[in-house]
Order: structure tokens, then sequence, then C-alpha cells
């Protein structure tokens, strides 16, 4: 059965190219447009894997991300950060908010696509030592 990925996204442009790298791979994916939708979504649909932007109307990647990690039926999905920029405190933020993993935008098409599997097999990008 196709893995079932869900992206989180209010950027038309970045949720397009996602989904379709995403769908061109194999992967089903299902899509939220702010945080808040995204928490929603996850609840009732359980994805293999979150994509999860940071800036977004209503409800930010952050709070979304605090609420599915503390919910018993979403804690263990992973959730992999879309950040902007890549900014050393951004990427301790998002991971101590909860985040598995974060790739920075513009993603870099060979990269997306290798670590979406390793996400996917349980990898992360935690490295405490650094935190
Ligand atoms: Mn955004």
């Amino acid at each position: 059965m196709s893995k079932l990925i869900q992206i989180v996204e209010d950027d038309p442009k970045s949720l397009k190219l996602i989904r379709d790298l995403l769908r061109v791979s194999g992967y089903t994916t299902i899509e939220a447009t702010n945080g808040r939708q995204g928490v929603e979504l996850a609840s009732a649909q359980k994805p293999d894997l979150i994509f999860m932007d940071i800036q977004m109307p209503v409800m930010d990647g952050l709070e979304a991300t605090k609420i599915l990690k503390a919910g018993k039926e979403t804690r263990d999905i992973p959730i992999v950060a879309l950040t902007a920029y890549a900014m050393k405190e951004d990427e301790a933020k998002v991971l101590l908010a909860g985040c598995d993993g974060y790739m920075t935008k513009p993603i870099n098409i060979k990269k997306f696509l290798k670590k979406t599997e390793d996400y996917l097999h349980g990898h992360t990008d935690h490295t405490l030592n650094e935190l």
C-alpha cells in the first residue's frame, strides 16, 4: 500500500511542487493550508509522515506540531518542518517544538525524495549534542 503523506503549506506554489514530487514518486498525499486544518486532518487520517510549513495563517506550524505531539493518537507521526531559510536557531526551534526533522525551502528535489524515504523509515534530524 502506498504511504500517505500530509502536506501542510499555505503557499500554493510550494504546495504544488511538493505534491507533484510526492505523487510522481508513488506516494498518496493529503493537504491542509493552515495549522488548525493540519491538526484536524492528521487526527482524522493518521498519515505516515507530515511536511509542515512554519509560517501559516490561523495557526502556525510550531503550534500545530506541539498539539500533534501532545496527542496520544498523533504523537508518533513523524513531522518534518519546511523552513524558509537555514538559520541554526530556527532548526533548534522546530526540533524543540517536536518536529522530527526539517528541510529548507527552496527544496533540493533529489535530497527531498531521499530524505522523505529516510523519515518514513524512522530517521530524524535530532542532533541533541548541538542543542
Ligand atoms: Mn507559509
